[in-house]
């Protein structure tokens, strides 16, 4: 097992990559930028080095300043987290270079999943149903004209390297095509270096449905369900649910095992989340995520499984310590995003928080790297913590969840907790009746 590991990320999932890392008897080494010298995962971690300036590209992603800081504390491992350089390949072969070990999946896995062209193509040969689109990349006007046409409309023009919801287009009809693939194109050249589109059929009301998985080096593959992902604004998550509301255990066990099979037959390592769409009784893959996700706690609080501790045991050449027999799912769980932003506007509200009193009790946890008195830099996300709430059934935890964000108390700043209480008392997520688009509807309602 490791001895030391260097956490290269911050704020919450820094904070529970530590927990994991002092639970298996593993140091660890927080990396930060000037601006998060008073951040909690600095202050809990065993040593602490300081990158670079506040700015990401001069800190959290400054790998040469990382490379020093675990050289310097003779890490013998680095955990990515989310965001940040979870899913570099070219920083994953840097780790691996410099004799330690990358707590993720393979450079080439990494590679193949981060352009969603080459991963369509690798997950579909694997068997794994994809949403109709463009075989490749589109290469000028006509050609996505002639591709479109025999797709038939509406379309996406989705960037390859795209990520946080952002470099998709929307193409109703053929008018609207060429301008979408401009946009789509100039859009993820600025965003990701890489201009590169791709085709895709638009689906009106999905659900967001994905699986997670993990898989040793000994050939274990293991499904552990589904997250329910569908309260989304502007493509990215606000709410997570395992289980999903919409699909039967046989459902489950279907999906999961045709995942189960593709992952084993591409040799994936790791922990590692299929996305789909689903819609009309039909899965259809979007993305893989190549490390861990904000959402994992749902499926941990459903499983009893510590996703973390997995993942760092098979990255130090450990086996999967259960079976896919083993999995069992109990009860139901829900997550909520909590944001430093208003409510309703999402201005992003950095600052000083003056009060933070955490809710508690049985089913309630929460993963925060909030504390009173701590100032939220402006720099970064604007994730301050998550609140995971577990019970028996989705009816008890739709109660403990509106109890749990009443006794939730931050002062000073403005957060999306409200929002949260406001979605309890509407019916249709009280009936786990949503998809994608839902929630925008909603938020468009309330304001007028
Ligand atoms: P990213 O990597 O930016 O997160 P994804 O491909 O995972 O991009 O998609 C993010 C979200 O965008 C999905 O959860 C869904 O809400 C929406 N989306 C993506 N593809 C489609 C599609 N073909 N039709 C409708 N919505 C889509």
């Amino acid at each position: 097992m490791f001895e030391k590991v260097l956490i290269a990320n911050r704020g919450e999932i820094a904070l529970r990559i530590h927990r994991a890392c002092h639970e298996m008897g593993i140091a660890t080494v927080a990396v930060h930028s000037t601006a998060d010298r008073d951040a909690k995962h600095v202050l809990l971690a065993d040593e602490s080095v300081c990158i670079g300036p506040p700015a990401a590209a001069q800190s959290y992603l400054n790998v040469p300043s990382i490379m020093a800081a675990a050289e310097i504390t003779g890490a013998d491992a680095v955990h990515p987290g989310y965001g940040f350089l979870s899913e570099n390949a070219r920083f994953a072969e840097i780790v691996q270079s410099h004799g330690l070990s990358f707590i993720g999946p393979s450079p080439d896995h990494i590679r193949l999943m981060g352009d969603k062209i080459t991963a369509k193509k690798a997950v579909k040969d694997a068997g794994i149903p994809v949403v109709p689109g463009s075989e490749g990349e589109i290469n000028d006007p006509e050609d996505a004209m002639q591709i479109a046409r025999d797709l038939g409309f509406p379309l996406l023009v989705k960037a390859a390297s795209g990520g946080g919801g952002r470099g998709m287009k929307l193409a109703r009809s053929e008018g609207d095509l060429v301008q979408a693939v401009q946009t789509a194109r100039a859009e993820a050249a600025a965003a990701f270096g890489d201009g590169t589109v791709y085709l895709e059929r638009y689906l009106e009301q999905p659900r967001h449905i994905e699986v997670q998985v993990i898989a040793d080096s000994f050939g274990n593959v293991v499904h552990l369900g589904e997250r329910d992902c569908s309260l989304q604004r502007r493509n990215q998550k606000i709410l997570e649910e395992a289980p999903s509301p919409a699909l039967s255990e046989d459902q489950r066990e279907e999906i999961g095992t045709v995942v189960s099979t593709a992952i084993s037959s591409i040799g994936y390592l790791g922990v590692g989340t299929i996305e789909f769409l689903y819609e009309g009784g039909e899965f259809f893959f979007i993305e893989m995520n190549t490390r861990l996700q904000v959402e994992h706690p749902v499926t941990e609080m459903i499983t009893g499984v510590d996703l973390v501790r997995e993942q760092i045991a098979i990255a130090a050449g450990e086996p999967l310590s259960f079976t896919q027999e083993d999995v069992r799912f109990r009860g139901c769980a829900i997550e909520c995003r909590i944001n430093a932003e208003h409510p309703r506007t999402f201005v992003p509200s950095p600052g000083k928080v003056r009060e933070f009193h955490p809710p508690g009790g049985l089913g309630v946890r929460l993963d925060s790297a909030v504390y009173s008195g701590y100032s939220i830099p402006p720099y970064y996300d604007s994730l301050i913590g998550k609140l995971i709430v577990h019970g028996a059934c989705r009816e008890d935890v739709l109660r403990r969840l509106k109890r749990s964000l009443e006794e939730l108390v931050v002062t000073g700043i403005e957060t999306t907790s409200p929002l949260f209480l406001d979605l309890l008392n509407e019916p249709d997520f009280q009936r786990g009746d949503y998809h994608i688009h839902w929630l925008e509807h909603w938020l468009a309602q309330q304001d007028s």
